[in-house]
């Protein structure tokens, strides 16, 4: 992989973050779960009972406060509900934050509105409800379709459920997708493949896909610390990696960043917001949100424990914890972060606009040109600088020589 191809260069003055009013994803967390899975590192909680109707009223309260900060009727291209369990909201709940949205921006046509559900019965019995609510994408946390692993993942659903919960979302949403957890314990390659098979012949426009990781503070961290059980090794889970892409392009998903895939025309808009480093609103306890103002980028950050979150915003109208504004290291270096992790790659105009610094400044254009002989990078022939399918795979090691 050699890099012949010269990026155009930007002839306009680099732009301020603020020069135009950047599109809205608004994201909104609902922090309880049934049961806290094993791996999960999430900000997810488990209560005896919430008070379902107090926390969606708190939601209305930060979405109307932010809002009103963001500036009179801003375009919004998505909602996603989040978690947490989110399908564990009441429906009218998750109605009247998008009606509410709805009316204090300006929705794109066909405003995308996607809420996160596990398959349990209880929870696809309320699927119609959340489709009359305004949801109109549903991502359902499939995870496994076979016992043993859905067990060991601690998963409150069986594999029956998961089908049926797929072919009810499929009749019922415009889109689907499902989630997956790949490099299980003693995951082999010819059984993951019939399992992604299976799934994807009864789903779906979009697939995400998790590696299983062991992070602190997990129950997992406890009992693999102990010996209770092993991952694959890397060479395991990188065919375990090339086998998805292979069985996904044989039902028409491709690869669109590095855990999902998607048919043409059905990539989750919202997360492509995140990865093209568009500003983004996160109501709910624990929330992260990036927002421009006066030509700043704003970080901020929300409590995260849902009783401290609920106390904060019914006393001051939200729950920030943190906020600040990025310096333009910070937003050049996030705007790449995200960037690199697409097929698209990331284009050098945009970087420079919305990190207000020239994209060399960014970069470091000697470990960019060395990362690009080495085949992990490479020019695009519309001036997009993409990570290859080898350097998505090593992002977590190329990027801290890559970015100054
Ligand atoms: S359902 Fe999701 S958010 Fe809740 S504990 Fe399990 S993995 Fe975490």
């Amino acid at each position: 992989m050699t890099g012949t191809l010269a990026p155009p260069r930007p002839a306009a003055p680099i732009a301020h973050p603020g020069a135009a009013a950047e599109p809205l994803a608004l994201y909104v967390h609902w922090p309880f779960c049934a049961a806290k899975c094993p791996y999960c590192d999430f900000n997810s909680h488990v209560r005896p009972a919430v008070d379902a109707a107090r926390h969606g009223r708190a939601l209305l309260a930060e979405l109307e406060h932010e809002a009103a900060r963001a500036g009179a009727r801003r375009p919004l291209a998505s909602i996603f509900f989040g978690g947490g369990t989110p399908s564990l909201m009441p429906p009218d709940a998750v109605a009247a934050v998008v009606d509410r949205a709805r009316a204090l921006f300006d929705p794109a046509p066909g405003l995308e509105v996607t809420l996160e559900a596990n398959p349990t019965s209880v929870e696809a019995g309320r699927l119609r409800a959340f489709r009359d609510a305004g949801v109109n994408r549903l991502s359902l946390g499939v995870q496994a379709l076979d016992a043993a692993s859905l067990g060991f993942l601690g998963r409150n659903h069986s594999a029956g459920e998961a089908v049926a919960a797929l072919e009810h979302a499929r009749a019922t949403f415009p889109r689907l997708s499902f989630d997956l957890i790949y490099a299980r314990p003693g995951q082999g390659e010819a059984a993951w493949r019939e399992e992604l098979r299976r799934a994807l012949s009864l789903a779906a426009d979009h697939l995400s896909l998790y590696q299983l990781t062991v992070e602190p503070g997990t129950r997992f961290a406890t009992e693999h610390a102990r010996g209770a059980f092993r991952l694959p090794d890397d060479e395991a889970a990188a065919a375990l990696y090339a086998a998805t892409a292979e069985e996904a392009a044989r039902f028409g998903l491709e690869p669109y960043e590095v855990s999902n895939y998607a048919r043409p025309g059905a990539e989750s808009r919202h997360n492509l917001a995140y990865w093209r480093y568009g500003d983004y609103l996160g109501l709910g306890a624990g929330a992260h949100q990036r927002l421009t103002l006066d030509g700043e980028i704003l970080a901020a950050r929300r409590h995260r424990a849902p009783e401290t979150w609920l106390a904060a915003v019914e006393r001051d109208g939200h729950a920030r914890a943190e906020e600040a504004a990025l310096t333009p290291v910070d937003r050049g270096r996030e705007a790449m972060l995200m960037g690199l992790r697409l097929t698209e790659g990331v284009d050098p105009a945009r970087i420079e606009a919305r990190s207000g610094l020239p994209f060399d400044a960014v970069v470091d254009p000697a470990m960019r040109d060395a990362l690009e002989e080495e085949g992990y990078l490479r020019w695009l022939p519309d001036g997009r600088l993409q990570a290859t399918v080898e350097g998505r795979l090593r992002l977590d090691a190329l990027l801290p020589v890559l970015l100054r």
